[in-house]
């Protein structure tokens, strides 16, 4: 029996895996430019930091997350999302004696167990950004700006985004909402779900997270009337530098986003798209100036954000530019054809990376001389080469090889016996690539 990838897991592979290489290049590109550094942390941490970051009455932490228990008994997670290690790791290497400023990127995989549907995994991907120490609301319409040229430099145009933002207010005006939206809440008990019904005590913010009612509480009360002085001061600068139009940025205020994570402060936005149906968040993020001290560290201001790789990718094409020119080398007999297929596909290799560039990156494999050139060619063709290379008993002794174009069948001998011999072939071999 052949055995297939658990529920709600999938292999990356040929398409996808392109366009995923691509996302990660224009993430790396706008990291560099916007100040960031890498940080890989582990696949797995410890239960309790899950629990203390993201939130015990998140559903996150509540349903969704792979716990399991290693042979010293200690109790382990598969990482959820990425900020609490990126805290736990800023904390741990007193990063937060070094100034301050710091900000930190992630991109790898992340575990839920939710129920899997289009666009919704149970290991899915994240492009994550992490910015400590700048409790200005310029870094919030930056960090915005960052998330925002990501995607756009990934190939995906800003018209064709919703960016909604929001803000929840801070440690003084969080309660006073948190009242009128429970007591809101309280008035349709019996219209909610049996989730919401719950949250009204717990945690009524997340009630307009909700998949069912969310959508339904178009009245309800929304945190920027109960913002403080001071939250509403920093919000309306967010807003001042977004719309400053030299940025041709456009977003749109919605004010009764809220996010699934209890660390969220004051800015909070979403990334939305036509293009994907019912899970149509591409990326959020927020600030979150409580949660270094929350972990135990001092009062350290934060701002992040996580894009939804798998669902970029699903938006975005391979670029026709990085389309890879397949190479295939058949050669009959082991010994001295063989040896010249060999050296062939290496100097192709080695001038691809130098000044003989093909115009397209190249992959060049090697055939097997001990079967039939007709075999060899069968092989190509499954493995999809554009080009085979032949150096059968005919091109032997002479310095000629073989060009077969797959696409239209034609072949035709490349004599290579002048000087500078390999450039010969390798012309030859642009022409092709470039039709
Ligand atoms: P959703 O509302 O779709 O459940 P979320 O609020 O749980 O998203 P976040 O925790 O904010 O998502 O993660 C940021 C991004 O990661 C999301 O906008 C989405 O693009 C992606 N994401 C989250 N969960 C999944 C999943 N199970 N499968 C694929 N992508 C996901
Ligand atoms: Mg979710």
């Amino acid at each position: 029996m052949r055995l297939s990838a658990p529920r709600g897991t999938r292999d990356i592979k040929d398409r996808e895996v392109l366009v995923f290489r691509e996302l990660e290049a224009a993430a790396l590109d706008a990291f560099r430019r916007w100040g960031y550094e890498e940080l890989r942390t582990p696949i797995f941490e410890s239960r309790e930091l899950f629990r203390r970051a993201v939130g015990e009455t998140t559903d996150i932490v509540e349903k969704e997350m792979f716990d399991f228990t290693d042979r010293g008994d200690r109790e382990l997670s598969l990482r959820p999302e990425g900020t609490a290690g990126v805290v736990r790791a800023y904390l741990e290497h007193s990063w937060d004696k070094t100034g301050g400023i710091r900000k930190l990127f992630y991109m790898g995989p992340m575990f839920r167990a939710e129920r899997p549907q289009a666009g919704r995994y149970r290991e899915f991907w994240q492009i994550g950004a992490e910015s400590f120490g700048n409790p200005s609301p310029q870094e919030d319409a930056d960090t915005i700006m960052l998330a925002a040229h990501i995607l756009k430099w990934a190939g995906l145009e800003w018209k064709d985004l919703c960016f909604h933002v929001n803000s929840l207010g801070c440690q003084e005006c969080r309660p006073k909402y948190r009242i009128a939206l429970a007591s809101y809440l309280e008035n349709r008990r019996a219209t909610l779900c049996e989730n919401c019904r719950a949250r009204i005590e717990r945690n009524p913010l997340r009630a307009l997270d909700c998949k069912i009612d969310g959508p339904t509480m178009t009245d309800a009360p929304a945190p920027v009337g109960s913002l403080c002085q001071a939250c509403k001061a920093h919000f309306d600068e967010v807003k001042f530098y977004l719309n400053r139009p030299e940025l041709g940025f456009v977003f749109q205020e919605s004010p009764r986003l809220v996010r699934g994570l209890d660390y969220y402060t004051r800015t909070v936005f979403e990334i939305t798209t036509e293009g994907l149906g019912a899970q149509n968040a591409i990326g959020a993020g927020g600030r979150y100036d409580g949660l270094v001290k929350q972990m135990g560290g001092p009062e350290v201001p934060a701002i992040g954000f996580a894009l939804g790789m798998d669902r970029v990718a699903s938006l975005l094409k391979p670029r026709e530019g990085n389309r890879i020119l397949r190479v295939f080398f058949a050669f009959t007999g082991r010994s001295s054809n063989g040896a010249k297929a060999t050296v062939w596909a290496n100097v192709l290799r080695d001038k691809d990376r130098g000044e003989k560039r093909l115009g397209r990156p190249v992959a060049a494999i090697l055939g097997d001389g001990g079967a039939s050139l007709k075999s060899q060619m069968r092989k190509a063709d499954g493995w999809g080469a554009d080009v085979v290379v032949i150096c059968g008993d005919e091109e032997g002794d002479k310095k000629k090889m073989r060009l077969k174009d797959m696409k239209t069948g034609a072949e035709n001998d490349v004599d290579y016996s002048r000087d500078g011999d390999d450039d010969v072939w390798i012309d030859s071999l642009k022409i092709l690539a470039s039709t």
